[in-house]
């Protein structure tokens, strides 16, 4: 099978033409921040702007979910003009995110807190004014809770539960600063329904979908 030869942070790395650079460095071992990338989704909805790479040749970073790798390619996954936007990227998603990690069942084991480790920032934005939406937490499922104060609209949940077929509950609502992850028909998601799938919970990177127990 024809493979490409290329570097990521100055290792040498063999992969399939037309494979994406995010995959490619999580299969080998570099992470680079993402959240909305979903493996098996056709086309990345490249919205959480998390996942900047500097490539040898282009002017600018460029979105890792984005990119398609190449023969010869270099790519550096810590350079200051792709950190920079990652920072700011992660920076304006934790403006509207209701932190509080001493009190919450992600704690731990967050994607978000690994994020700023990575990044070397803080989860509290130093730039931004914080500005928390306050909404109703969903406590209506037995095994679950949804509480879209945490949720980063990335989006896995919503991709998962679509796969269930006629099972699948959750889609989103609204746009912009107002989308959040909701049922169709916006009611709670009851003490009746999810009770043998919790791919969504599964999936969620931050603590927005936990298990009670
Ligand atoms: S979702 Fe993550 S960052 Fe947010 S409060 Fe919970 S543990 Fe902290
Ligand atoms: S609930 Fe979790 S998985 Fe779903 S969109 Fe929000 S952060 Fe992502």
């Amino acid at each position: 099978m024809k493979t490409v030869t290329m570097t990521i942070d100055g290792k040498r790395i063999k992969a399939r033409p037309s494979e994406t650079l995010l995959w490619v460095a999580l299969k080998n071992g570099i992470y680079i921040p993402n959240l909305c990338a979903i493996k098996d989704k056709p086309e990345p909805s490249a919205s959480c702007r998390l996942c900047w790479v500097e490539i040898e040749g282009e002017k600018k970073p460029v979105t890792a979910c984005t990119a398609e790798v190449k023969d010869g390619m270099v790519v550096n996954t810590r350079g200051k003009k792709a950190l920079d936007l990652s920072r700011a990227g992660f920076e304006l998603l934790m403006a509207s995110h209701a932190l509080d990690c001493a009190h919450c069942s992600a704690n731990g084991n967050c994607e978000l807190q690994k994020i700023a480790k990575v990044l070397k920032c803080s989860l509290k934005p130093k730039n931004l004014r914080k500005l928390v939406r306050k909404l109703p937490v969903d406590d209506s499922n037995p095994l679950f809770t949804l509480d879209p104060n945490k949720c980063v609209v990335c989006g896995r949940c919503v991709w998962e539960c679509r796969k269930q077929g006629d099972k699948a509950v959750l889609g989103f609502a609204h746009r912009g600063f107002k989308r959040v992850v909701t049922t169709f028909g916006d009611e709670q998601i009851g003490k009746d329904r999810c009770l043998d799938c919790r791919v969504c919970v599964e999936v969620c990177p931050t603590g927005a979908l936990v298990f009670k127990d």
